[in-house]
């Protein structure tokens, strides 16, 4: 090959390896609802280039670029994707449909599986808080790398618990506590979770149970907010919430037993609650009979929901800081509808606005994971996820049942006609 012509090849080579010019979609025909409840933009263009949003505003004053591709949802109320922050995505409760000795390959799969489901059903981010095997690791990078279509995936890997807790992962004494922390962190946990009181599925102990010693939890704080990482409790327990919040917890999930003194604290020093409110209320009852869960799991939940939904009131009323997670999968049917849907209405019955649950499952579960300059809101520069319903949900959320369109990062997932 003479010198020019390998010059020619070479650069047909660098031609061909280049990126393609990023795509160009603009939605036409939609109102963009306001998170705060405020005037929504009627009849908007949103510009998508490649993964991100480009431009937004009225029709009037958004050109649409020559060639982008024309997506039209008239009359069709768009927000941002919605964010599930409580998830186990191989669900596996004590009933007749127990999976006994999964392997990790197929826990993987039903994983994936059930990402999917998640995303299709317009959840575009998620936080899985306990997984078992390292699955969460390899399912996020398979959907990071673009293998598979999936949510957006914040992970805690494994549940760290004292033996005999709440969790997989146990360990006992500071030491073993600071080696779990740092081995789910090297795993690419972003998040750490513990359980420091009991669960409505265990067979021994007590739900309002404090298993941690205080340098036990003190220790996997330290350590975990050394790593840069946040950390969550699993809590049913009143005491052991107070002695979490001074430890310098950053998060609680389910909450059943909150009294106000707790949300009080946790208000003042910006611990953040995640209710997993549908798993304790009447919806859930058909999921709990369609697994075949055993009578005594059905009392403990019917008991503890009483408490859970008067917990979750307290906390609206005195200003905690919320991010829905609902514990179930974000898409398993409830009441009608899905478990993410569901968690928000019960949010308004509990005391919230409606712009303010459609907050709790966009922006401000954004704002926990310290990603609101990505995702959570409509703007440009923000990634491209969006969904469409029926409705304006800033004023009624029941509108969220209505989800016929899901976008991720610029790619159209779901469409219905
Ligand atoms: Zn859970």
């Amino acid at each position: 090959m003479s010198r020019r012509r390998f010059a020619a090849a070479t650069i047909a080579l660098l031609l061909a390896s280049a990126p393609a010019a990023a795509q160009v979609i603009a939605l036409t025909g939609g109102h963009v609802a306001d998170l705060e409840g405020k005037a929504p933009i009627r009849d908007a263009v949103v510009i998508v280039e490649g993964e991100r949003i480009r431009a937004i505003g009225p029709a009037a004053t958004t050109p649409v670029p020559e060639g982008a591709t024309l997506v039209p949802l008239a009359g069709k109320w768009l927000i941002p994707g919605l964010m599930n922050m409580h998830v186990h995505l191989a669900l596996n409760l004590p009933g007749a449909s127990r999976i006994h000795d999964e392997t990790p390959d197929s826990m993987a799969l039903r994983t994936l599986d059930n990402a999917q489901k998640s995303l299709m059903a317009g959840i575009t981010t998620i936080r899985l808080t306990g997984s078992d095997a390292g699955v969460d690791f390899t399912v996020k990078r398979a959907i990071d790398s673009g293998i598979f279509d999936g949510p957006r995936i914040h992970t805690a890997g494994a549940s760290i618990v004292p033996t005999g807790g709440h969790g997989k992962l146990e360990v006992d004494g500071p030491a073993a506590f600071s080696k779990a922390v740092r081995s789910q962190v090297k795993a690419g946990a972003t998040w750490i979770k513990i359980g420091i009181s009991g669960g409505i599925s265990d067979t021994h102990g007590d739900i309002a149970a404090s298993p941690f010693t205080d340098d036990e939890l003190r220790t996997a704080i330290e350590v975990a907010h050394r790593n840069g990482v946040k950390v969550t409790g699993h809590t049913g327990s009143p005491d052991a919430s107070m002695t979490a919040i001074d430890a310098g917890i950053d998060c609680f999930e389910h909450g059943y037993f909150l009294t106000p003194p707790v949300l009080e604290k946790m208000r003042d020093k910006g611990v953040w609650f995640v209710p997993t409110i549908v798993v304790t209320q009447p919806g859930a009852r058909a999921f709990y009979q369609k697994i075949g869960s055993p009578p005594w799991y059905l009392a403990r939940v019917e008991s503890v929901g009483r408490q859970h939904i008067q917990s979750l009131r307290d906390a609206i009323r005195i200003g905690v800081p919320i991010a829905l997670g609902t514990d179930q999968y974000p898409w398993e049917p409830n009441d009608g509808t899905n478990a993410t849907v569901r968690e928000a209405e019960i949010y308004v019955d509990a005391g919230m606005s409606h712009a303010q649950a459609l907050r709790t499952a966009t922006i401000e579960p954004a704002r926990m994971l310290g990603v609101d300059g990505e995702v959570g809101v409509l703007k440009p520069g923000y990634f491209a996820d969006i969904v469409a319903v029926d409705r304006d949900p800033s004023r009624d959320i029941t509108a969220l049942r209505t989800i016929g369109f899901v976008m991720k990062g610029g790619k159209i997932i779901r469409k219905d006609d």
